[in-house]
């Protein structure tokens, strides 16, 4: 540089442009932190907000990807978002479709770890199950995702990316101008795949708030639907912050027998759950709780379990729906299914008392995408590998 050069303000016009790979992703940012994320990235304050509505619809509400496609932004700008940004969901690695239609997706995110996602459609409906963490740190012994450690939890973008993706693959993204169609193949979600969603508070309600976006995916509220296995302390918080449906994964009517099937009781007993659940409606200002029960031959299946189940609930006012599950095996898994009879019978108590009491069809069975199956296999290899390695002595 020749030394007699003048000083120009050089400092003002220098692109602030982050390095190749350090591009931050929008999706999974609240309206809030892609707004600031834009003020810092250069745009004035005073368009930061319309600038953050407009790229929020290009990404949720017409599923676009690319910025180039953001036709009512300037040229300019666009190449800007593109310097500093990326809109990335979680890759499909494999995509598996049951013999009943039931997609089960193998998904990869960051770091090289899986996910799996299912979709399961039904008349008129079509229900998304997504994960919020890879493992759980929990580990009820009838749930094959239990088996799996805790890997790490799931950020906010890996989470509203699941539906993404699925959008994607149901080919469901809206075309500007075209009439809404009312009726959606993806109408619905559980936070029911792999995982505990209140271990993931923060990254589970960012996703979720923008699922329910009016100006995005819009999901009512009342179409997500939440399971837990009994996170006390985030109940109350579930309610104010998320404001979804609720499922718990009850299982058992004795702190004895569900100490053992969904060890977290131990933590918070089942009267302190009932406590948490008996506010829940009123806070949430929503309808029934699920209460999600899986069949175990000779475990939890018994005439008394029904009765004490039905007293549980009505002790405490609940108002509530009976989810019974069968049970789905898995290679090692310690426990059998109920026969269909004795579920059956459980279900006529259950109902005799007033309450509905629906047998969970099991899906996607063949392919292993039923409740508690979920666990991907990569990440097993993956980590039996280390063991023989550790083993062995070997260190990376
Ligand atoms: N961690 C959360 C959500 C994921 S589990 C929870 O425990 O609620 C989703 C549902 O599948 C839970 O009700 C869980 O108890 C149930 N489940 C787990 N393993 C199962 C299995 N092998 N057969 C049937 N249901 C199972
Ligand atoms: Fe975790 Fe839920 Fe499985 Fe329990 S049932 S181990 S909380 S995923």
């Amino acid at each position: 540089m020749d030394p007699k050069a003048p000083i120009t303000q050089d400092v003002m016009t220098i692109p602030r442009k982050p390095p190749e790979g350090d591009k931050r992703n929008l999706v999974g940012m609240t309206r809030d932190q892609m707004r600031d994320a834009l003020i810092q990235m250069g745009t004035p304050e005073k368009q930061a907000k319309m600038r953050t509505g407009q790229i929020w619809q290009w990404i949720y509400q017409w599923g676009k990807r690319d910025f180039a496609d953001m036709t009512n932004l300037a040229k300019a700008y666009r190449a800007q978002l593109d310097e500093h940004f990326v809109i990335e969901i979680p890759e499909v690695v494999t995509r598996q479709v049951s013999e009943d239609g039931t997609r089960k997706y193998l998904c990869r995110i960051a770091g090289g770890h899986e996910v799996e996602v299912v979709y399961i459609p039904e008349e008129g409906r079509g229900t998304l199950c997504i994960s919020s963490q890879v493992g759980c740190t929990l580990t009820c012994s009838f749930c094959h995702t239990g088996t799996q450690k805790l890997v790490r939890n799931l950020t906010a973008a890996e989470i509203i990316g699941q539906v993404m993706m699925a959008r994607d693959d149901l080919d469901e993204w809206p075309v500007p101008g075209a009439p809404k169609d009312e009726t959606r193949l993806l109408s619905n979600i559980v936070l029911m795949g792999m995982g505990e969603p209140l271990y993931n508070f923060d990254n589970v309600r960012d996703a979720m708030k923008i699922a329910m976006d009016a100006e995005g995916i819009q999901l009512s509220r009342r179409r997500i639907t939440l399971s837990t296995s009994g996170v006390v302390p985030e109940i109350a918080r579930t309610a104010q912050e998320i404001g979804c449906l609720l499922a718990i994964s009850f299982h058992a009517t004795t702190d004895e027998t569900r100490d053992v099937l969904v060890p977290i009781n131990r933590k918070h007993n089942i009267e302190e759950l009932l406590s948490a659940l008996a506010a829940y409606p009123k806070a949430s200002n929503s309808e029934r709780i699920t209460f999600e029960y899986v069949m175990l031959a000779g475990v939890n299946d018994s005439d008394e379990d029904a009765h004490r189940l039905i007293d549980h609930i009505k002790r405490h006012n609940i108002p509530a729906k009976i989810n019974l599950i069968p049970f789905n095996e898995w290679p090692g898994a310690p426990y059998k299914r109920s026969s269909n009879n004795r579920i059956r019978a459980f279900a006529n108590i259950i109902y005799q008392a007033g309450y509905a009491s629906p047998i969970r069809k099991t899906r996607g069975e063949d392919i292993m995408a039923a409740c508690g199956q979920l666990k991907s296999e990569t990440e097993r290899a993956r980590k039996s590998r280390r063991q023989i390695e550790a083993e062995a002595g070997i260190t990376r």
